[in-house]
């Protein structure tokens, strides 16, 4: 999608640091990190929001490439936590699904 911008940085258009990637996924720093690591992890396929991923192979693969991304950064030992937004409670901003990876730090529960 054109005007969405996770689609942007998926195809380069906006530049990313990018962590992690595979054929369908990648992550990127988030420009706001809230922790040492905070990667964002999205498909590189658009869909809105955690509930208009069409099935499960798409939800798991994104899942598994959020694991492969905590792998590749180090998070394994330490531990990390993973978070998807949705609507307004939520605080979804950027309506592009995506998990938010983060550790590097104790992070404290509940998040407020
Ligand atoms: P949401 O609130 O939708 O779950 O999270 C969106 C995240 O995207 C926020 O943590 C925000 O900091 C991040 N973000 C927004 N715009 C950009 C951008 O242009 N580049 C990067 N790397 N992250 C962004
Ligand atoms: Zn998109």
């Amino acid at each position: 999608m054109n005007d969405c911008l996770f689609c942007r940085i998926a195809a380069g258009e906006i530049p990313a640091t990018v962590l992690y990637e595979d054929d369908q996924h990648i992550a990127f720093r988030d420009i706001n990190p809230a922790a040492p690591v905070h990667a964002i992890v999205i498909p590189k396929a658009h869909y809105g929001t955690l509930l208009d991923v069409p099935d499960a192979g798409v939800h798991g693969a994104l899942l598994e490439a959020a694991c492969a991304a905590a792998r590749a950064l180090g998070l394994e030992q330490g531990g990390f936590r993973l978070v998807a937004n949705f609507g307004g409670d939520g605080g979804q901003e950027v309506m592009h699904v995506h998990w938010h990876l983060l550790g590097g730090r104790l992070l404290g529960w509940p998040p407020g």
